[in-house]
């Protein structure tokens, strides 16, 4: 079968990395959801472990009649859209979810699932995800470096993220032009209260707008020079964005929330 480069298809073909990747975590008797599933490379991995129950979701027509096929009874395909696909009501149980995602579209997955978390409810206990090194990078960045951001900021907000390993462009076909990382993440038990995550998303955007900059006019943008705000939270006006630790972010996005409510 031809792979769609629209769908980001690079599909897993290494069969060490298949193993690694099941093997890092109990999947025996557990509810198990993959992401783009593929020609079923680690699904089959998966499958072998036994899982209590196992959903994927896949939008390719072709390679859902392929899976179809061949897994018959012991998956349940769900043909759609992930992006479109609201993953909240599954499973009454908590979820695993493997991902070799496309990566055209990973980073807006991984968004889409923590701007859902707006409440105490996790719908997973783990996500073990695929993404090209660079945005994995991106992601479990801390502060003061350069990747440092927004996707380091929402991602490590309610969760806390572990990188497994570099995956070389070998262990796929087609090979991709980038390398890739898997990552693993995990609710965490105490985490900063926002009401709405999309103020996160909000004020993040504002305050990374231009990174080189102080942060003296997104602040003032935002907070309308209020002083009072900058010596609650112990904030330097003269700082770039990537110089703010995540805390200050989300008491920033507290003290937005505050004014708006
Ligand atoms: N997990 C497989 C394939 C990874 S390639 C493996 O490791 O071999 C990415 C997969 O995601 C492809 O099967 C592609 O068809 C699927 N995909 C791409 N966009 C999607 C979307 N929006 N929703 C669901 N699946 C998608």
């Amino acid at each position: 079968m031809k792979a769609k480069k629209s769908l980001g298809q690079n599909f897993l073909i290494d069969k060490n990395i298949i193993k690694k990747i099941t093997n890092i975590i109990n999947i025996e008797n557990k509810i198990i959801l993959e992401i783009g599933p593929g020609t079923g490379n680690l699904t089959s991995e998966i499958l072998k472990r036994k899982p209590k129950k196992f959903y994927v979701i896949e939008k390719d027509n072709n390679l859902v009649s392929l899976l179809s096929n061949k897994f018959q009874k012991n998956l349940s395909i769900i043909h759609k859209d992930v992006l479109k696909f609201d993953e909240k009501f599954l499973s009454p149980e908590k979820i695993i979810v493997f991902g070799n995602l496309p990566y055209n579209i990973s980073t807006e997955i991984l968004c889409k699932w923590i701007l859902n978390l707006k409440d105490e409810f996790f719908w997973f206990e783990s996500l073990i995800l695929m993404f090209q090194k660079e945005v994995a990078d991106r992601i479990i960045s801390k502060f003061n470096s350069k990747n440092y951001g927004r996707l380091s900021i929402l991602a490590n907000w309610k969760l806390n993220v572990k990188k497994i390993c570099d995956i070389k462009p070998e262990c796929f076909f087609p090979k991709p032009k980038v390398q890739s990382t898997l990552l693993f993440f995990s609710p965490k038990t105490s985490y900063f209260r926002i009401k709405d995550p999309k103020n996160l998303e909000k004020i993040t955007r504002i305050f990374f707008n231009q990174r080189r900059k102080m942060i003296k006019k997104p602040f003032n943008q935002i907070f309308k020079g209020n002083i009072e705000i900058c010596n609650k939270i112990n904030l330097n006006l003269e700082l770039r964005p990537q110089n703010l630790n995540f805390e200050t972010y989300y008491k920033l996005t507290k003290e937005f929330e505050n004014l708006i409510s």
